[in-house]
């Protein structure tokens, strides 16, 4: 079956009692049992839910993969994976890492005697570098946040594999329309579900997806054990988010490709990061692991300074400012002051987060409206 056949079909039939073919919201909390355990399958919704098994199907074929878990968060299901270790692991993870992974690991999994090495993922060495005999886990977010750079997701399996570690991939920026990390090798799909997945901004959700039956029977024991689930309502939300998947994304990579070409030509405009661009250091791989190049861009201004940005961001009208990507309408945000703020200034601009940098999630409406929208907040700097 194809992709975007899957995000319509795969794991989902019309409900058997009544032939709706919306998959029914399993608005409960229990399940009536005919005598002492003996039940159809479900219990107490914490543990199963008819809703979210639909989801969990659904989001398990859209990875290419047998098994797929769904927590109340994207955080949440960050959580799950970390609680597969034990104090003294080793973890190996991008140091460009989304802000809220960075936190959870240095700041509740750290104290817990978990050892967190933070490399620069582009270059494959310096992985290998930080393997050691107690690495049990290599966490990998590519494209990452904010500054698109790619990392070679089958060049980490290798190494994963060679150091008997589990890779884990969130594969939040790219969707599983994108990319799709278990057929290169990653070992578990990790997805804020809240952004493309569901796409309109009207959820909050994270999933894990793996091939392997013997993870998802340790992290199933785990989402039912910590019970961060998510609710039917917003399981309902995501599978209908999802149905039009792949039509999204193809827009959101369209506009995200004029707006680049746009902003590259523009002389107040300082750097263009999007990994469509043959100058953006990670394109090859890109070409190589991705079917295209999705809608998020970062871009600095000429002028590179904090209130230039200000300027930028209170003369859009289309692109709103706030945190969060991946809907169906446009968005705009400023690292600086808001996702990167807590990072000392020093900091930030050695890893490459300048003042004026400026991050777009580019939605789906008409490419002339967004890229004159983008025209008249640049005119105003
Ligand atoms: C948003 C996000 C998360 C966290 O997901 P929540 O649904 O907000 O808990 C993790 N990773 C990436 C890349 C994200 O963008």
């Amino acid at each position: 079956m194809h992709f975007e056949t899957k995000v319509l079909h795969a794991g989902i039939e019309p409900d058997p009692s009544t032939g709706a073919i919306m998959t029914p919201i399993f608005q409960t909390s229990t399940y009536v049992q005919a005598a002492p355990g003996e039940h159809k399958g479900y219990e107490y919704a914490r543990t199963q839910n008819p809703t979210r098994d639909v989801l969990q199907q659904n989001l398990a074929a859209l990875e290419g993969a047998a098994n797929g878990l769904c927590f109340s968060t994207g955080m949440g299901a960050v959580d799950a994976v970390m609680k597969l270790l034990q104090p003294g692991d080793e973890v190996i993870a991008t140091n460009d890492l989304y802000g809220g992974t960075y936190r959870l690991f240095t700041k509740i999994f750290a104290p817990f005697g978990i050892h967190f090495h933070f490399v620069d993922m582009g270059n494959p060495e310096k992985v290998k570098a930080a393997v050691n005999a107690k690495t049990r886990l290599i966490w990998a977010e590519t494209p990452t946040n904010p500054l698109l750079k790619i990392i070679d997701i089958a060049a980490m399996a290798e190494i994963s594999k060679a150091a008997g570690a589990l890779l884990v991939v969130d594969n939040t920026f790219a969707s599983p329309y994108l990319q799709q990390p278990i057929s290169l090798g990653a070992d578990i799909v990790m997805h804020s579900v809240t952004k493309y997945l569901g796409g309109h901004s009207d959820l909050v959700m994270g999933a894990l997806i793996t091939n392997s039956d013997s993870l998802r029977e340790r992290l199933a024991f785990i989402q039912n054990s910590c019970g961060a689930t998510p609710g039917p309502m917003d399981c309902f939300l995501a599978l209908r988010g999802i149905k039009t998947l792949h039509l999204r994304m193809q827009r959101h990579c369209e506009n995200g490709a004029a707006i680049a070409a746009y902003l590259s030509e523009h002389p107040l405009v300082g750097k263009v990061y999007w990994p469509g661009l043959e100058t953006h250091p990670g394109h090859e791989i890109a070409r190589k692991q991705m079917r295209d190049f999705g809608g998020m861009i970062s871009f600095t201004l000429a002028k590179d300074t904090v209130e230039a940005a200000m300027t930028f961001l209170k003369n859009t009208k289309l692109f709103s400012l706030a945190e969060s990507l991946g809907g169906v309408e446009s968005l705009v945000g400023h690292p600086a002051t808001m996702t990167h703020a807590s990072i000392p200034r020093e900091e930030r601009i050695a890893n490459g987060l300048s003042d004026s940098l400026i991050r777009l999630s580019v939605g789906v409406e008409h490419v002339n409206d967004l890229i004159d929208d983008l025209s008249k907040a640049l005119k105003a700097v």
